[in-house]
């Protein structure tokens, strides 16, 4: 199809500004391993495994063949009252990789359900315990947990947020941990746990009983890569058991070997009550999310129900979708075959100092990393995010595609890496920032 601006006009691209999109179309035809290849068949390395998504390389045909197979064997059934093999395999499979007692698993079909889901999991979870009364949630500032309208209102950044009415009453944010004491620290910085303090005043504003659940990234990836202070995830997690309220990781970027570890819970040693998943749940093969719950969560919000009656009026027609399923699994089945985690953690010091390496170049305003996950900031050009927006244009028109936010540049390779390709990342973000 030849691509008039005409045509191009009918696809209404999200976060993405269309009439210079529309200008400068920026097309990718094809995938494979680490790279896109565009209409001329140019080739341009994965800086940030698409967004987020395919830790184990673009178009890994066992992931293609077992939803081909899926597809002509049991392409759709209902989730609502009827079950297929794969919903409950992939739960399982799930399961075995979150911390011990979050062992039950609700499926959706992206992030932002997946917080919606999680936010209805906590209200659902205190009603069922006679505490209903517990309807205020709290995120951070900078924060982003998706685009629905329960993810919007938990979210932190301005932008996502202004447009879109009083969004939900009852959210409270934390400050966000991005010191400019800890400029340039690579891993958790020290100092800054007393950020976390924030949620005792809180608990004092609003009362010892009035907070449902607590959202964090245990990373903040979208806004720019923001690390939580050492001890500050600890101090979190002891606040909510004093006053009983659920702690949520949203862990759709730092889940699934991002860390290093399965999930970031696990890396950091602090285990959630809820986590929240997406991404490379599928290694983007397929749309998919899913909410992992602890047992008693679970039987709470089950048991309270009489009897052949659904407990949690909340679903989706695509819930647990058996093509989704075939995903998941066959992409489990490979992180663990090429212990695709184990790599990560071991790439990550190579990929950290070519990252860091960065900071010698005028252009640069900070660099913060973790695992396979890093920022590299500018400095800002006429208007906060120009220079970043510019930057991804000018990386892209190199051969690097890298997802930017703000000045920010969101350097998160897929885990099957070469150290050359990190090498030709570096050299590229280096010849590109050298011009600032
Ligand atoms: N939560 C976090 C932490 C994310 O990073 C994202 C997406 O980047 C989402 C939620 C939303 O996920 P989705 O775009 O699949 O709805």
């Amino acid at each position: 199809m030849e691509m008039t601006l005409e045509k191009l006009e009918r696809h209404w691209m999200p976060f993405t500004p269309n009439r210079d999109f529309k200008r400068h179309p920026r097309m990718f035809v094809r995938a494979s391993g680490m790279h896109y290849f565009d209409p001329s068949g140019r080739q341009v390395l994965d800086g940030s495994s698409g967004l987020f998504c395919s830790p184990a390389g673009h178009c890994r045909p066992e992931i293609a063949q077992a939803v081909a197979e899926q597809l002509q064997t049991l392409d759709y059934t209902p989730s609502f009252l009827r079950g297929h093999p794969g919903a409950f395999a992939l739960a399982d499979r799930v399961a075995a990789l979150t911390p011990k007692g979050l062992d039950h698993v609700f499926f959706c079909n992206s992030g932002s359900e997946a917080i919606d889901t999680a936010i209805k999991v906590a209200f659902a979870y205190h009603l069922a315990r006679n505490e209903g009364q517990r309807t205020y949630l709290i995120s951070r500032e900078r924060a982003y947990h998706g685009v629905n309208i329960g993810g919007t209102a938990l979210g932190g950044m301005v932008r996502n947020r202004e447009t879109f009415g009083a969004l939900m009453p009852a959210v409270l944010h934390l400050r966000h941990t991005l010191l400019p004491e800890h400029r340039l620290t690579r891993g958790l910085a020290a100092g800054g746990v007393e950020l976390a303090d924030d949620l005792q005043r809180f608990v004092n504003l609003v009362g010892e009983k009035r907070i449902a659940a607590v959202f964090v990234e245990p990373i903040a990836g979208s806004t720019g890569v923001i690390l939580p202070p050492r001890g500050y995830l600890e101090r979190l997690r002891e606040i909510c058991t004093r006053y009983g309220i659920l702690l949520v990781f949203d862990e759709v970027i730092c889940g699934f070997g991002r860390t290093g570890a399965p999930f970031a819970a696990t890396a950091f040693g602090v285990t959630p009550d809820v986590i929240t998943m997406a991404k490379a749940l599928t290694n983007g093969a397929q749309p998919m999310g899913a909410v992992a719950v602890r047992d008693d969560i679970y039987r709470t919000i089950v048991d309270a129900a009489p009897d052949g009656l659904p407990e949690f009026f909340h679903g989706y027609t695509y819930t647990a979708h058996p093509a989704a399923c075939a995903a998941g699994l066959a992409t489990l089945a490979i992180y663990e075959r090429e212990k695709l985690f184990a790599r990560a953690a071991e790439l990550s010091g190579y990929f950290l100092d070519a990252m860091f390496a960065l900071q010698d170049l005028a252009g640069v305003a900070d660099i913060r990393g973790f695992g396979l996950l890093a920022g590299v900031e500018v400095k800002p050009g006429k208007a906060p995010g120009a220079r970043g927006a510019e930057l991804q244009g000018k990386l892209f028109d190199r051969g690097l595609h890298v997802k930017t936010t703000g000045d920010v540049a969101i350097m998160a390779p897929a885990f099957i890496a070469s150290r050359a390709d990190i090498d030709q990342m570096a050299s590229i973000l280096r010849e590109a920032i050298a011009e600032y």
